[in-house]
């Protein structure tokens, strides 16, 4: 028992989820205590690895940060990239037959993704009304897989196409983006269980007035019961800022870099500053000429770029 302004030993944690100064660390059996940040540190984000010590009264106090292993960031109302969420292993990139995917819309997410050095991973979801063979989707799918992208097929409306998104989650921390009507809330509906859904809404409850902004939630995943018991099989972190990642600040550069299949040619051209539009002696252009960049992939490049000139 902890005498008044003693503390237990440092142990490991991880944040849950984040209300100013006070924070939701979950220890390592994944109970969640609430801890407070002691002075001296900087703020958190859900998903960061911390050391903590337990307090007298259940609460606790949060005494260090390890380093973070990726972060995805968000601009603030300045502009300024503000961390949101840390040490995600995977980025589950959501589109679907309804509403119809941009192949644009999909590169930008990969893009954004590439930068952070957090794996994408594609998920078609609603595959249940996809026409046999695959229909038009079909290429689009070839052509991702031909860039090593891997894809995972998904739907809410049977058991199996939720066993295939679970075996993707296990053992990662993992984000879903995607368009508004792909089936994000659909898809964590059936993969969280109800209890953690409503525990998550009691601690936004809770916090309502402070006139905290939003943050993320990092959520564990159980496949069954005994799952349940035996431990857990992956961790999911979600809010609303997140699934919008990717389709805010990206820069010139980090579009160029960002499709992979480019980065061998890059730095070739004649020109030493070619944007790759329309420069003779462009090693890109040459490349989708001789058939070794996909025009789909080329025009995409071109669409984000005329995106970023207009965004200026
Ligand atoms: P979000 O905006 O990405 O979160 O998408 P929602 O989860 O709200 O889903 C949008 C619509 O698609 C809802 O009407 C869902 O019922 C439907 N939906 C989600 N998943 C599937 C699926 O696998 N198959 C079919 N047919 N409909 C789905
Ligand atoms: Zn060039």
């Amino acid at each position: 028992k902890l005498a008044a302004g003693e503390y237990g030993a440092e142990q490991p944690g991880r944040v849950v989820a984040h209300f100013g100064r006070t924070l939701e660390v979950q220890d390592a059996e994944r109970t969640p205590v609430r801890c407070h940040l002691r002075a001296n540190l900087e703020g958190m984000v859900t998903g960061d690895w911390v050391i903590w010590r337990a307090g007298q009264d259940g609460s606790g106090v949060v005494v260090a940060r390890t380093e973070r292993e990726s972060v995805l960031t968000r601009p603030d109302a300045r502009g300024q990239l503000k961390p949101v969420a840390a040490n995600i292993d995977q980025i589950l990139i959501v589109f679907a037959t309804e509403p119809s995917p941009h192949a644009n819309l999909i590169d930008r997410y990969l893009v954004a993704a590439e930068t952070t050095g957090i794996a994408p991973v594609l998920i078609l979801n609603k595959v249940d009304l996809l026409p046999e063979g695959d229909g038009e989707l079909g290429e689009l799918l070839a052509r991702y897989q031909a860039l090593g992208y891997p894809v995972v097929r998904t739907t809410t409306a049977t058991e199996a196409g939720l066993a295939t998104l679970r075996e993707q989650l296990t053992g990662q921390t993992s984000v879903f983006v995607g368009q508004s009507g792909v089936g994000k809330s659909s898809l964590i509906d059936r993969l969280l269980p109800q209890e953690t859904l409503r525990i998550g809404a009691l601690s936004e409850e809770s916090r309502k007035g402070t006139h905290t902004t939003t943050t993320a939630r990092l959520y564990t995943l159980y496949d069954t019961e005994a799952d349940h018991e035996n431990g857990v099989n992956g961790e999911l972190i979600d809010s609303p800022g997140i699934r919008e990642f990717g389709l805010t600040h990206l820069d010139e550069e980090t579009v160029t870099d960002g499709f992979i299949e480019f980065r061998p040619y890059l730095g070739h051209c004649r020109f030493r500053d070619c944007r790759h539009i329309n420069e003779p002696g462009c090693a890109l252009l040459n490349a989708v000429e001789a058939g070794k960049i996909h025009p789909q992939r080329f025009d995409s490049y071109r669409r984000i770029l005329a995106s970023l000139d207009t965004d200026r």
